[in-house]
């Protein structure tokens, strides 16, 4: 890091240290991953302000660890979502349209109240509300933006008028042929996995692909797009990004003393860990949906009967909400027949979890922030994606960077217990996987060690931020 300005002389000059506001999507998956980024800025020496909805904030502070507390090196604030109470939060349609109403006046109104003390030189939002980018500049702010998923999710978006133009898609988003390319190092994408076909539904895709040409076009107001990801796994999609800053792997363990980091939605069970400590070296299967997807019972019942089947020990996250917003229930008698060997909880400490010795195996829904931890910690995974970027994350998992295979739906759209039974069996068995994956571990470790490619980013945007405040 760039010593011209020690941390103690830019904290000595009362009122002259650099502050920044950070304005994550109200989504766990959004909200995580800058608040790993903004306690990485703030301890150097920059005071960020992290503006939650009113909604989330109260959420993100019931779910905090006294740990949390004590280490948490950024500011916590709040303004209103603008909805009503009973409105649908999980909908990112009501939450966006409510934003863009609201935001700019909040906004505006807290950068006034907060600017007494310490003036904002720059706010980093979310890509999802980069519409407030130009409203950003106008309030006398640096614009950033942050990319909470993959750059090639991206690289797509920031492509969509050229595709466009050249017919390979139409004005929904609709892919007119079978595959679309972006570039040999990027896998392509079928015609169900663009990141805006979230269901099979043209009304709801064309909302959906609205919200990535409002992010195009949002991106151009960016002065910097801070993304998760690093170089070494997205050199190509990079190349296709102007102004594109890769600093991940963003992960808690980076910027503190322990690897606990805030900004869960739900409690962290910690009786996992312990629970991990008396399993077998590398024996575990951790499975976890992230924070959205969901599943019907009769899914739900084929995932634990494979689970029961592959005879391994298993960390299983099944969130109150996951049978498609219902608690979950178990095949007859499971619960008791694996009562040696399973663990089912709420929510965990994932990066902890991940990076237990004993876990052996991530199935996953591939959600960017999961893709990322799992293979900075070098664990194989089961592919199992919900919607959205999740199906291309697979294809880099599964044929890019081979660490992992996928579970394929059999004809009625389930994935079985013998699938998963299979697969399980599989993967611990390829000794090829495991190796790639520790091969990925070790270049997303250096990525942000010392001299890394994203350090190096990381340290430009911080140097960049305290010259200018
Ligand atoms: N996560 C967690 N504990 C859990 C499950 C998930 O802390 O039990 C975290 C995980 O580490 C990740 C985030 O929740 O940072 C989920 O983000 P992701 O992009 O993987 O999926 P999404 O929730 O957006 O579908």
């Amino acid at each position: 890091m760039d010593q011209s300005l020690t941390e103690q002389e830019m904290m000595g000059v009362k009122g002259k240290r650099p502050h920044i506001l950070a304005v994550p999507f109200p989504v766990q998956g959004h909200v995580r991953p800058l608040m790993k980024f903004s306690q990485q800025i703030a301890n150097h020496g920059i005071k960020v302000t992290f503006v939650n909805t009113e909604y989330i904030h109260a959420k993100v502070v019931a779910a905090m660890s006294e740990e949390d507390k004590e280490q948490r090196s950024i500011e916590l604030t709040s303004i209103p979502d603008g909805l009503m109470p009973d409105d649908d939060r999980n909908n990112g349609f009501i939450i966006n349209k409510s934003l863009r109403r609201t935001l700019p006046r909040n906004l505006t109104n807290l950068m006034e109240k907060v600017s007494c003390d310490e003036k904002i030189s720059c706010v980093i939002a979310d890509i999802t509300i980069g519409w407030i980018l130009d409203d950003i500049q106008k309030m006398g702010a640096e614009p950033v933006a942050f990319l909470p998923g993959a750059a090639a999710e991206m690289a797509l978006t920031h492509h969509i008028p050229k595709l466009i133009e050249a017919g390979n898609l139409d004005m929904n988003g609709t892919m007119v042929q079978n595959e679309l390319i972006l570039s040999d190092e990027i896998p392509s994408w079928r015609k169900n996995e663009l990141i805006w076909c979230v269901s099979g539904d043209l009304n709801t895709q064309k909302l959906f692909f609205e919200f990535f040409r409002t992010a195009e076009r949002s991106a151009h107001h960016a002065k910097w797009l801070l993304c998760n990801t690093f170089h070494e796994i997205e050199s190509s999609a990079c190349k296709l990004i102007p102004k594109i800053c890769p600093v991940g792997p963003l992960l808690s363990s980076n910027n503190l003393k322990s690897s606990a980091g805030g900004g869960s939605f739900w409690v962290e069970d910690t009786t996992c860990l312990s629970w991990l400590d008396n399993q077998p070296d590398g024996s575990v299967i951790y499975v976890s949906f992230g924070s959205v997807a969901a599943f019907s019972q009769d899914q739900i019942n084929e995932l634990a009967l494979g689970l029961e089947l592959s005879s391994r020990p298993f960390l299983w996250v099944v969130r109150s909400n996951l049978a498609n917003g219902l608690h979950a229930e178990y095949p007859n008698g499971f619960l008791e027949r694996v009562a040696e060997r399973a663990k089912i909880v709420e929510w965990t400490p994932q990066e902890q979890v991940l990076a237990h010795s004993s876990v052996g195996c991530f199935l996953s829904h591939c959600g960017w922030n999961s893709t990322v931890e799992g293979l900075s910690m070098g664990i194989p995974f089961l592919c199992w994606p919900y919607f959205a970027d999740q199906f291309h994350n697979q294809n880099y998992i599964c044929s890019m960077w081979k660490i992992g295979l996928s579970l394929n739906p059999n004809e009625s759209g389930l994935r079985s217990r013998h699938e998963i039974k299979t697969k399980i069996e599989m993967l611990f068995a390829d000794y090829g996987i495991k190796t790639n994956a520790l091969k990925l571990k070790d270049l997303a470790l250096k990525s942000v060690s010392e001299s890394g490619s994203s350090f190096r980013n990381f340290e430009t945007f911080v140097d960049h931020l305290k010259k200018r405040r």
